[in-house]
């Protein structure tokens, strides 16, 4: 017992896994095959979004988002300190504006009354969009946040990478999934391995606007049509006859990437795909395992808890002497992780003007937050002992 490494989040492959990738590599299409399409329609059945675009990884997810809701220079968004980067990132590819709001300090989520409290300090229009977190695998009140959104006439993306399959109560007591397009215009995903379904790379966007949908699958491919009902030039310039384009024609309508999955990746991710549920109530039932053994230990300055709807992408705990700890359980081979170092104040961002204070409530989260051990297949026996490391540490 502890001479393998227990690390904080892990990937989960199976010989099914692998032998669907196989087929795969073998058949007609290595990209652009039939299993991209067919893994869209799993997913978002999945979530109970209409639409789902499979993309290249969270990252070009959320660029494509923005790219699609048409994000200019200065545009200003408001999205959460506590995040990975990328969430923050994809106003600034376009050349936006981040705003960083702050964190409520017991769900960890973007705390709406800072998104309201900034929104107020200009006139309506000032600000063109949010971009919320499901931080941890916890489900953000979208409901809320759509409310709000309508008021000031502002799009939603809804960052849900920690958390498919989480879901929160709506007003009506409708359970909404995350990601579900009832209240975000777009969402995204990640299927990087440390996320719940893992393509190696991968991402996907979920929506249930039309519009948006087919100009993510354009944005998708280099902004490229292969429709002749939606072409700009005319037939004669294309070299066509009667009335007919010629089947070489195609055209770059607008100016878009290659952020597409390969079918292979595809693959993985449909194999994963079936087992995300059985995967989701493995994190929850390790959830409850924590919760109960430190529900009654005085070095808890806060937890993840036990949160009807929740994901389960990371487990946190607040406690003291952070460090120290971190240090302890990294000797007896637990890789606990930190998420996240506020994002506010990378150096990147600092240099763009933000500063300490900023965001008092997630600078405070971030001197005490440690994620640990989160992931299907951590055994009980490892479970129980990086409890146990824990309490050693603080009974030292
Ligand atoms: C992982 C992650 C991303 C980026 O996804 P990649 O697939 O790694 O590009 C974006 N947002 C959050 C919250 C993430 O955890």
């Amino acid at each position: 017992m502890g001479k393998a490494i227990i690390p904080y989040g892990k990937q989960d492959i199976t010989e099914k896994d692998i032998q669907a990738v196989v087929k795969t590599l073998t058949a007609e299409y290595l990209t652009q095959g039939p299993k991209i399409l067919e893994f869209e329609k799993q997913f978002a059945s999945y979530i109970g979004s209409k639409y789902a675009v499979a993309v290249a990884n969270g990252t070009a997810a959320l660029h494509l988002c923005t790219l699609a809701l048409d994000v200019k220079t200065g545009d200003k968004v408001i999205t959460t300190p506590i995040t990975f980067a990328a969430s923050a990132n994809c106003v600034r590819y376009c050349d936006g504006e981040v705003v960083f709001g702050d964190i409520d300090p017991h769900t960890y989520l973007l705390d709406i009354n800072s998104v309201k409290r900034i929104l107020e300090t200009a006139p309506k229009g000032t600000f063109k969009g949010i971009i919320p977190v499901d931080f941890a695998g916890r489900a953000i009140n979208m409901e809320e946040f759509k409310e709000l959104a309508a008021e000031y006439g502002l799009w939603i993306i809804e960052d849900a990478c920690h958390a498919p399959g989480g879901f929160f109560k709506d007003s009506n007591g409708i359970k909404q999934n995350c990601g579900n397009g009832s209240f975000a215009d777009l969402a995204i995903f990640s299927f990087h391995p440390v996320k719940h379904i893992a393509c190696g790379e991968g991402g996907m966007i979920t929506t249930n606007d039309e519009e948006l949908y087919h100009k993510l699958l354009k944005l998708r491919t280099h902004g490229i049509v292969k429709n002749s009902d939606n072409y700009e030039n005319s037939v004669e310039f294309a070299g066509g006859i009667n009335n007919e384009y010629p089947g070489w024609y195609m055209e770059m309508q607008d100016l878009g990437y290659n952020y597409r999955l390969t079918d292979f990746q595809a693959a993985l991710g449909l194999s994963q795909l079936e087992r995300a549920e059985k995967g989701l109530l493995e994190r929850r039932r390790i959830a409850g395992v924590y919760n109960q053994a430190f529900e009654s230990k005085d070095y808890i300055n806060g937890q993840s808890g036990a949160i009807d709807g929740h994901a389960y992408h990371l487990y946190i705990i607040e406690t003291p002497d952070r460090i120290g700890l971190y240090n302890y359980l990294r000797e007896k081979k637990v890789f606990a992780q930190i998420h996240y170092i506020p994002c506010h104040l990378m150096p990147y961002y600092r240099g763009l003007g933000w500063a300490e204070g900023d965001a008092p409530a997630a600078e405070k989260y971030y001197r005490e937050c440690i994620s640990l051990p989160m992931y299907p297949t951590l055994t009980e026996a490892e479970q129980s002992y990086v409890i146990e490391k824990i309490d050693e540490f603080y009974s030292l």
